[in-house]
């Protein structure tokens, strides 16, 4: 059971994380602080990434298994740990005395200490006629994802910037058959040029203006010109976009990746965003990892030091004196529930909120121990500078 959060009206409200998000990276962020005790909340949308994939590939131990499958089987990892996992979107956040207020889409609201954000991103597609319809089916974007199953097909790369011809090297590893549709590109340079045409890919300049689709599938590109090329599978590579849910409310800001390649919220290793009290985790700090990065780059309870120890924290500025005896009754085996109360009620009067109140050396251990591993508390404003 989590120590912490308490219930009104039969339904806990208050947690010490509220994780907006319940794909590969919320799930696993809210899994971490499940195990180490924290009370958790995912709030989830329904709307993975992947969703339109029949299966998940590159995944060890998961091969092929369905998106939908693989996150069923996450929420009932998260909730053996005692985390809820509720399907509503968030819909807006303001901080207020216990950290931050989310309004969900039924207009109830939630309290959390902390944010995890794990909203993911949109992938945005050319405009092109049949395009999003097949998305993640026949009309994919990344060769570790979904290449053996095209291996051998007459795979077309529909050219969306520089790394058509990137997609083109990759693809033709899966299958002889790589013809790259310049689309609105500008002609390959030379030394692409004479590259593609070593290994075989061959280059057609011309607009595409729709996917042709027989039988439910893809069977070609038609180009303006009214020429169609034939396609059994068609590449294009998506533009990623961090997905604005929350952002603005929080106070977080979106960056440009080179070459026009997607947005992101930038976080460093653990998760920590410029914004105190908030943690980014998945595709939205990384748009370009799959399920296992997505899942492995999300605030881990020792690698984010504010969620890991903010109650401790909070003890030992609400009361230095008792820290000692907290942890020796933990270490008996024995967290008593006044000590996760006072911890509660420290946080509640915002002893544990940062940037604010006096600065007073921490008597934390697991602070102490943080610090001298080299790893900064940037986040809580009751440690020393
Ligand atoms: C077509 C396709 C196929 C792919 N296939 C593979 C593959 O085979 N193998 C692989 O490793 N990777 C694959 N990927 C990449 C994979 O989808 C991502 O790595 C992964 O989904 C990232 O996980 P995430 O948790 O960061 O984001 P997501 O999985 O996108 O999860 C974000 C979740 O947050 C929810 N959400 C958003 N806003 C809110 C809000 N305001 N309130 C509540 N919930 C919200 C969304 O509804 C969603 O459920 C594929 C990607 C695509 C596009």
């Amino acid at each position: 059971m989590a120590r912490s959060g308490c219930t009104v009206d039969g339904m806990t409200q208050n947690f010490d994380v509220v994780v907006v998000g319940g794909g590969a990276a919320g799930l696993s962020a809210a899994l971490m602080l499940g195990r180490s005790r924290r009370s958790v909340l995912v709030l989830d949308a329904g709307e993975p990434r992947n969703a339109p994939a029949a299966g998940v590939h590159g995944l060890l131990g998961h091969e092929g298994t369905p998106p939908g499958e693989l996150l069923r089987k996450g929420r009932a990892e998260v909730e053996q740990y005692g985390a809820v996992v509720r399907p509503a979107r968030a819909r807006a956040a303001v901080r207020d005395d216990a950290g931050f207020a989310l309004t969900l889409d039924d207009a109830t609201t939630v309290h959390a200490r902390r944010i995890v954000l794990a909203t993911g991103v949109v992938d945005q597609l050319p405009a092109v006629d049949g395009l999003a319809g097949r998305w993640g089916r026949d009309v994919l974007h990344c060769p570790y994802c979904h290449g053996w199953e095209v291996r051998d097909k007459k795979i077309v790369v529909l050219a969306t910037g520089p790394m058509a011809v990137h997609q083109g090297l990759l693809f033709h590893q899966l299958s002889d058959d790589v013809t790259i549709v310049l689309h609105q590109q500008p002609p390959l340079g030379d030394e692409q040029a004479e590259e593609m045409a070593a290994i075989g890919v061959r280059v057609v300049e011309g607009e595409v203006a729709r996917v042709v689709v027989e039988d439910d599938a893809v069977t070609g590109l038609a180009l303006a010109s009214g020429e169609v090329v034939a396609a059994e599978a068609i590449v294009v590579g998506s533009r990623p976009v961090a997905r604005p849910d929350l952002l603005a409310d929080l106070g977080l800001q979106t960056h440009d990746l080179p070459n026009d390649m997607g947005t992101a919220v930038a976080a460093d290793a653990m998760g920590v965003t410029a914004v105190p009290g908030v943690w980014a985790a998945g595709n939205l700090t990384d748009p370009y990892a799959q399920v296992g990065a997505s899942a492995a780059r999300t605030p881990e309870p020792p690698g984010s030091p504010d969620i890991w120890v903010s109650s401790r924290c909070a003890t030992a500025s609400a009361s230095p004196s008792r820290t000692g005896a907290t942890r020796s009754r933990r270490a008996r085996g024995n967290g008593s529930r006044s000590t996760s109360r006072r911890s509660a009620a420290a946080a509640r009067s915002g002893t544990s909120r940062t940037g604010s109140g006096s600065r007073r050396s921490c008597a934390s251990t697991g602070c102490d121990l943080l610090r001298e591993r080299g790893i900064t508390l940037p986040r809580c404003g009751r440690l020393p500078a």
